[in-house]
């Protein structure tokens, strides 16, 4: 049995064409079903439906062989005992610095101010921000970061932006870019080993449905 971890919402959603192209086809709708473990057309496939930044912890331990994981997710777990052989180039969009509308980010850096910023992405923020020599202390949140630079719990924001429409609706701007963001298929090292030959058809039949699509 091969088992592929991923998460509901627009992963699963841009998961499907690539599956589709694998030959895998979901027998159940995972946003209509209450079920974590969906059966395919295949016998020998099958989905679970895990929280995004639980993924690569799944395929870590062996417990799917593969899973879809975006690139956020992946620099904070630090990507142990996983293969990252594909970029899937999907749920596309970018971590970036964002702070309320008028705040001078540019100013309070260049001053040497030490700065509060709320993320999700705490070793990711902290990477930035050193490599940048800003002083910051990081608030730890797990959603909704948007609010905090409104409510002054922070001067400032680390989250995902696609079109920034979540960032203009609440008076934030974006100010920094961190880094481009998309989902990667990653696989156990030891199952690429122990189980090459059913997940290695798998791998490839993903990558022929990116490079085509692209
Ligand atoms: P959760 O709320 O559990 O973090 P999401 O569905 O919001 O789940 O995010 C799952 C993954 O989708 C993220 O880890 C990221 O890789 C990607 N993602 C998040 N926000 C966006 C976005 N605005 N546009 C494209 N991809 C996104
Ligand atoms: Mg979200």
């Amino acid at each position: 049995m091969i088992t592929i971890a991923l998460s509901k919402g627009r992963i699963f959603e841009e998961t499907l064409p690539l599956l589709a192209a694998a030959g895998i086809k979901p027998l159940e709708n995972p946003e209509t079903s209450r079920k974590l473990v969906i059966g395919t057309n295949r016998h020998d496939v099958r989905l679970v439906i895990v929280r995004a930044s639980d993924t690569p912890t799944y395929v870590q331990y062996g417990a799917a062989e593969l899973g879809i994981a975006g690139k956020d997710v992946l620099l904070e777990h630090g990507g142990l005992g996983l293969y990252q052989p594909l970029d899937l180039n999907i749920a596309v969009c970018r971590m970036m610095v964002a702070v309320r509308q008028g705040f001078d980010y540019a100013r309070a850096v260049q001053q040497g101010a030490r700065l509060r910023v709320a993320t999700k992405y705490i070793l990711t923020a902290r990477d930035h921000f050193a490599a940048k020599g800003v002083h910051v202390d990081l608030i730890k949140l797990y959603g909704s970061m948007e609010l905090a630079p409104l409510l002054g719990l922070a001067d400032a924001i680390v989250d995902l932006v696609s079109t920034g429409g979540t960032l203009r609706a609440n008076n934030l701007q974006a100010v920094e870019h961190i880094l481009p963001v998309s989902a990667r298929l990653i696989v156990n090292q030891a199952a690429l080993k122990l189980k090459r030959s059913a997940v290695q058809p798998i791998i490839e039949a993903f990558q022929k449905a990116v490079v085509e699509r692209a």
